[in-house]
């Protein structure tokens, strides 16, 4: 009898130490001795989104949706992200456009319009399907009534920089964390004259890709965007295949949703990954109808996730059963073991480095 009246008592005790211990936890992340970096990548459908989460500040590459739902997902997901991290006042250091597709823009004004943004990167193309965001973007700065530092990046600039290093600045890397500071290197821009493609593929936007290097402590990730295969050729001509090379990278977003025309063996050689992601929508998205959808490209492509799985070693616990395209509007199942995910398949995964050799993947299911 006793003990029933005192039980609510103790439990409310406990229950009060517990809060204390969380808010005391909660507030230490801030000042953690172990810092971290975050790559989110967001499920914005059959589109790219991730946001890049320091102790300092965040950044985001792309700002694609695949529809008005994705849309209020990727707001949302900003929304409860900053709700969370006070400290960095709605606002986003930087926000990179690889290139000019819908599938890379179509929020960039709302997310303009909605958050601080200090800085604007892109390959300066002006045509593409997913114009409309960057010259709006470009037409607000002109007119005096956003103050946004734009920024576009041809490969030349990418050239001149000496021992192929990458191209590096405040604008590109502005992020000066005190714990921990990444670095940010692009590693490939606009191409303005053709470096001897064919002519389908220099006037194919997906190879003028802007591609990021992100450095933090001794984790890499590499941004591919939706370069394909005479870019990548490029690319790994130019930085090479050795280990430790500037393409060596635990993670790798994969290129153009993991279409066939967007991983080579080489690249992979030369990237080494731990971590794939692949940025995808979910495989019925235009099982109905439409042109631009992950059933209508057959996305992701079974050759690029098995030449994936060939060149990587870490393992995904547990293993899963997914969708890929065997080609165009026909799909199959795989089992997936090794360390690719596809937002398509894991909703919004989110890849945690926090020390060397680090690396956590959280996946939303
Ligand atoms: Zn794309």
């Amino acid at each position: 009898m006793k003990m029933s009246v005192i039980r609510p008592g103790l439990v409310r005790l406990l229950g009060l130490v517990a809060a204390a211990v969380l808010l005391l936890s909660g507030g230490a992340v801030l000042t953690q001795p172990n810092p971290a970096m975050t790559a989110h990548f967001i499920d914005v459908g059959q589109a790219h989104a991730t946001l890049l989460e320091f102790s300092c500040g965040a950044m985001l590459i792309d700002a694609g949706t695949q529809d008005d739902a994705h849309e209020t997902a990727l707001l949302g997901y900003l929304d409860a992200f900053f709700a969370r991290r006070t400290d960095l006042n709605r606002t986003l250091k930087s926000i990179l456009i690889t290139h000019n597709h819908l599938d890379h823009t179509r929020s960039l004004q709302r997310l303009v319009e909605t958050f601080t943004v200090e800085r604007y990167i892109d390959n300066g193309f002006t045509t593409g399907s997913g114009r409309f965001g960057p010259n709006w973007l470009r037409g607000e700065v002109k007119a005096g009534r956003r103050k946004i530092v734009v920024r576009d990046i041809p490969d030349t600039a990418v050239e001149a920089v000496a021992d192929k290093r990458g191209l590096t600045d405040s604008d590109i890397d502005p992020l000066g964390c005190p714990d921990r500071d990444p670095g940010v290197r692009i590693l490939e821009g606009r191409f303005d004259e053709n470096p001897g493609w064919p002519e389908g593929e220099f006037e194919n936007q997906n190879n003028h890709s802007v591609i990021t290097r992100i450095d933090y402590g001794t984790a890499s990730f590499l941004f591919m965007g939706d370069l394909e295969e005479a870019a990548i050729e490029l690319l790994v001509d130019y930085y090479g295949d050795q280990p430790g090379g500037m393409l060596d990278a635990d993670v790798l977003q994969v290129g153009h949703h993991g279409s066939q025309n967007a991983t080579t063996a080489e690249l992979l050689d030369a990237v080494t990954p731990r971590v794939a992601l692949i940025p995808v929508g979910e495989w019925t998205f235009g099982q109905s109808g439409g042109t631009f959808t992950t059933f209508a490209f057959g996305h992701p492509r079974q050759t690029t996730v098995n030449l994936l799985a060939q060149h990587m070693t870490r393992r995904r616990t547990p293993s899963k059963s997914v969708r890929v395209a065997e080609k165009a509007r026909q799909f199959r199942n795989q089992t997936v073991t090794k360390a690719i995910y596809a937002t398509g398949w894991d909703g919004t995964v989110r890849v945690v480095a926090r020390a060397s050799n680090d690396i956590t993947v959280y996946r939303e299911r």
